[in-house]
């Protein structure tokens, strides 16, 4: 090498020895007895997912419960038809109806949706102002609220694990923007005798910015007092009815997540 630099090599070629680095050395410079570097590539395909066409968008393999066309994947709390409203292409919440739920049941899952909401006076504050919340497997809230400097308890405010996990860090929007959650969820797992063996997990961006790193959860969400964890199998996503007005949905996409 020194003495093709003191020859001033062709450019080239001191870029080609340049690239080959620390690797076109170590052929001269291992010892034999390591193993070789292939015994430890793994050559398992990967399945290939076509990425949606712009962020946010549903991936190939996605389950999409809401795109705009209907609410056909959606019933009400007592399995009847939505009483929620298709509005010019977005998912209207209607006060006093009672919770959406999806129709399909999960697990394990990535989760995609977005919420949009209404102006209100300044006078509405807290937990009243444009309340909802996702509620995973049926049971574990995440969350929705106008919290855009927000006036209620932390772990009470958007982005939160209700009364379990305040958020990293307050990234709200401003009422009429569109605002984004994406959810990697772990159910918990439970024994044959319905033990808890691992607790819930759950890791939220919320406008892209990271609120929840795979907080432990209690247990299902509770308004009083402390979480107990009961054994249950998969639950649906239920969008929650807290009385407020004005609340629009869109793009609501779920990925269930197994093994490779
Ligand atoms: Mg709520």
């Amino acid at each position: 090498m020194q003495a093709l630099t003191a020859r001033r090599a062709p450019p080239a070629l001191l870029m080609a020895l340049a690239l080959l680095g620390p690797c076109g050395s170590r052929a001269a410079d291992t010892p034999a007895a390591l193993p070789a570097p292939e015994l430890t590539e793994d050559w398992t395909p990967v399945r290939v997912v076509t990425p949606g066409p712009t962020p946010g968008a549903a991936p190939s393999d996605a389950i999409v419960l809401f795109d705009g066309q209907d609410l056909s994947a959606w019933q009400s709390a007592n399995g009847g038809p939505p009483l929620w409203k298709l509005d010019q292409g977005e998912l209207l919440l209607v006060p006093k109806t009672g919770d959406l739920h999806s129709k399909a049941v999960f697990g394990d899952a990535q989760i995609h949706l977005e919420f949009r909401f209404p102006e209100v006076p300044a006078h509405i504050t807290g937990q009243q102002r444009s309340n909802s919340g996702l509620f995973i497997q049926g049971l574990y809230e995440l969350q929705i609220l106008d919290s855009y400097g927000s006036s209620t308890y932390s772990n009470g405010q958007l982005g939160a694990v209700y009364k379990q996990h305040a958020p990293l860090v307050n990234p709200a929007r401003p009422p009429l923007q569109w605002q984004s959650y994406d959810i990697v969820f772990t159910a918990p797992r439970f024994d044959a005798a319905g033990k808890l063996l691992a607790p819930a997990r759950m890791t939220v961006l919320l406008n892209g910015v990271l609120v929840q790193n795979n907080v432990e959860l209690k247990g299902p969400t509770v308004y009083r007092g402390q979480p107990v964890y009961a054994a249950h199998g998969p639950g649906p996503l239920v969008l929650q009815d807290h009385g407020n007005e004005g609340i629009r949905f869109r793009n609501i996409w779920i990925r269930p997540l197994s093994a490779r």
